[in-house]
């Protein structure tokens, strides 16, 4: 069994994030929901504490190595050795190559990638300690092209081979690494591209769902399953995938 039911998830306000916290609390983790502020993660927090769980407010900015340290280190001291950690901050800041600026690219992988590897490796000296662990990492079928996308599905893709590398050298302390690659969910994020783009986001849902096998977008709980899966103790023979949860096959 795990040492410790202690999870951390990243970006854990709303969203998919949130549906994973509050997936893993029902799981019976007690969760660091981390988020760029404390108040920003306290409807989690009421939400996971309403159903009976335990859950801590963690403020901090993913990709800031002294926030990182910070954040792991309270959760550490106040709910105990994290074992579960899934790496779900992000941001878009889409735009065409020609359009794209320098800061829209350093700030998309700042806040996946080097978010990611920050939180990971602060995590894993709990989890090699106690020789149990896991890690789920948020990539996106982006990952294999999107128009508008370069430094999203940069970090994405980059996410994947993240995930496997991590899978090799953590293994053999009995953390397995994997990766959730969604395809179309309902959230603040979708609904951000829908307004860029000017349509309105119950047709933009609904023109996304017309081209998914399954005929419907995805919801944040479709995604919090999966980490579920992930995090159990025995899903301890897979490690270093892919799985994209996209309600049909990718290419
Ligand atoms: P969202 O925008 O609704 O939520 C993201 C959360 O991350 C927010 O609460 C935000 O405050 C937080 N965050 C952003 N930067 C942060 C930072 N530097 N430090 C700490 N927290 C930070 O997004 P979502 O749709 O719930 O997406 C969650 C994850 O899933 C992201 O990694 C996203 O790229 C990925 N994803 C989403 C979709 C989708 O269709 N929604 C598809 C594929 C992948």
């Amino acid at each position: 069994m795990a040492q410790s039911r202690v999870a951390i998830v990243t970006g854990a306000a709303r969203g998919i994030g949130a549906a994973v916290a509050k997936r893993l609390a029902e799981d019976g983790y007690a969760v660091g929901v981390l988020d760029l502020t404390e108040d920003h993660c306290k409807d989690t927090v009421a939400a996971i504490q309403q159903a009976g769980g335990t859950a801590l407010a963690v403020g901090a900015d993913v990709s800031n190595a002294d926030q990182v340290t910070a954040a792991v280190s309270k959760v550490a001291e106040e709910l105990g050795p994290p074992a579960v950690l899934v790496n779900n901050a992000g941001i878009l800041r889409d735009n065409l190559l020609f359009k794209m600026s320098e800061d829209d690219w350093d700030l998309v992988l700042n806040v996946h990638l080097r978010g990611a590897f920050l939180m990971s490796r602060e995590v894993q000296k709990y989890q090699t300690e106690a020789g149990w662990g896991r890690i789920v990492n948020l990539s996106s079928t982006s990952a294999l092209g999107n128009r508008g996308q370069a430094n999203y599905s940069a970090a994405k893709a980059g996410m994947q081979g993240f995930t496997k590398t991590l899978a090799i050298e953590l293994g053999k302390f009995g953390i397995t690494v994997n990766a959730i690659a969604p395809g179309f969910i309902e959230t603040d994020m979708t609904a951000a591209t829908a307004e860029r783009v000017g349509v309105d986001f119950e047709q933009f849902k609904q023109g996304a769902a017309a081209a998914i096998p399954v005929q419907r977008v995805g919801q944040p709980e479709d995604i919090a399953a999966m980490a579920s899966f992930f995090a159990r103790e025995e899903s301890g023979f897979v490690s270093g995938q892919v799985i994209y949860v996209a309600g049909g096959p990718q290419d």
